[in-house]
């Protein structure tokens, strides 16, 4: 919606909470929101830090009911999940793990109609915060947003955790909060996740993300490579998770994400993250919205530095017709994408058309530095 909302509008989770201990100390900030809590995570997750979070709620006195995820976030396993909480009679629900365990989480909570926890094992995403999942179908294309009343009430990081996670995950994290300001900063006219316009704070938020990641996304991006929690992560790891998510819910997306949705029709970018097919997204609207040269090759260069792909081929699409890619050009303009909170002209060839400029450009850069 554009031009005719009035008021303001800002949401958030109540709590955040970042630290290298913060599982060991879950109790004191998961405590209030009940006795009983659904876990759900995959097998993975679950050895790597929810064996840890489980015996430390239950020394607490607290009962947790465990469901492994499946994979996706898509309907099916939302309403299964979702009958196993609510024949425990479950207060509320703790997602342990990535954007897809966390959306799906969401998801059950609301339906159930009580609070959720978020607890990200990596800083991959900036879905903790927010109350919309992103669902998919079960073979992994992009499905629907969905909203919620409330956003998750307590988030919180280890990042102990955070850092022993493979370096591409905060990588991709990078490129899903690079997209955060590029997108907010071209739609302060349209309405926003919460259906008000952003207000400066949202704004404020989304330019400070970019300038973190300018600062410390490659510092932070090493520090990851060998397991070390520097400042620098502490910053990156924020910037990804709170700032980000705060930024893109209550500031808004653009062309960056609805090109992302509309990529996920390739298969070969199913194994793809979602902040590497992101970012590529970053690279078309920033053709998309006129951006000068030297802006993009700003952008380009913290791109490449922490490896996140500025082409389709780094995306594992290394050939392509014109067809395929009119394809995501017109999902990509699908009537309820956040593309249309653009202000500039849309339509399927313009979009086709920035797409493939921005492969070029991609191209371009990655032969300059030698990286192709
Ligand atoms: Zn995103």
């Amino acid at each position: 919606m554009k031009n005719v909302v009035t008021e303001k509008l800002f949401q958030s989770p109540s709590k955040y909470i970042q630290g290298p201990s913060a599982i060991k100390n879950a109790p004191i900030y998961l405590g209030s929101l009940g006795k009983t809590a659904l876990l759900t995570a995959d097998d993975v997750v679950y050895k790597i830090a929810g064996a840890a979070l489980t015996s430390s709620l239950e020394q607490a006195g607290m009962k947790v009911v465990y469901v492994r995820f499946n994979g996706e976030a898509s309907s099916a396993e939302i309403a299964r999940v979702q009958d196993i909480g609510a024949q425990n009679k479950v207060e509320y629900v703790i997602a342990l793990g990535g954007g897809k365990t966390i959306d799906t989480a969401k998801a059950v909570a609301d339906k159930l109609g009580v609070p959720s926890a978020v607890l990200p094992t990596t800083a991959s995403t900036d879905a903790p915060c927010s109350a919309l999942s992103v669902l998919y179908t079960p073979h992994g294309e992009f499905d629907r947003y969905s909203f919620f009343n409330k956003n998750p009430t307590v988030v919180l990081v280890d990042t102990s955790v955070v850092a022993k996670a493979p370096a591409r995950f905060l990588s991709a994290g990078i490129g899903d909060a690079l997209a955060t300001h590029v997108e907010a900063r071209e739609v302060r006219n349209a309405a926003n996740f919460g259906g008000g316009l952003p207000t400066l704070l949202a704004g404020a938020i989304s330019a400070r993300c970019e300038e973190i990641l300018f600062k410390y996304g490659k510092l932070a991006y090493e520090s990851n490579k060998v397991g070390a929690i520097t400042p620098a992560l502490e910053a990156v790891v924020e910037a990804n998770t709170l700032l980000s998510g705060l930024g893109f819910e209550s500031g808004g997306l653009a062309a960056a994400h609805a090109i992302h949705n509309g990529l996920t029709a390739l298969e070969p970018t199913h194994k793809m993250m979602h902040g590497e097919k992101v970012n590529f997204g970053t690279v078309c609207q920033l053709i998309l919205c006129n951006a000068s040269v030297e802006e993009i090759d700003r952008y380009l260069e913290l791109m490449t530095s922490v490896d996140l792909p500025v082409t389709l081929a780094q995306l594992g699409v290394t050939s392509v017709t014109d067809e395929e890619l009119g394809h995501v050009a017109e999902l990509a303009c699908a009537p309820n994408e956040t593309i249309w909170n653009l202000d500039c002209v849309i339509n399927v060839d313009v979009v086709f058309n920035a797409i493939k400029g921005a492969e070029a450009a991609g191209r371009s850069f990655l032969l300059k530095k030698g990286l192709l």
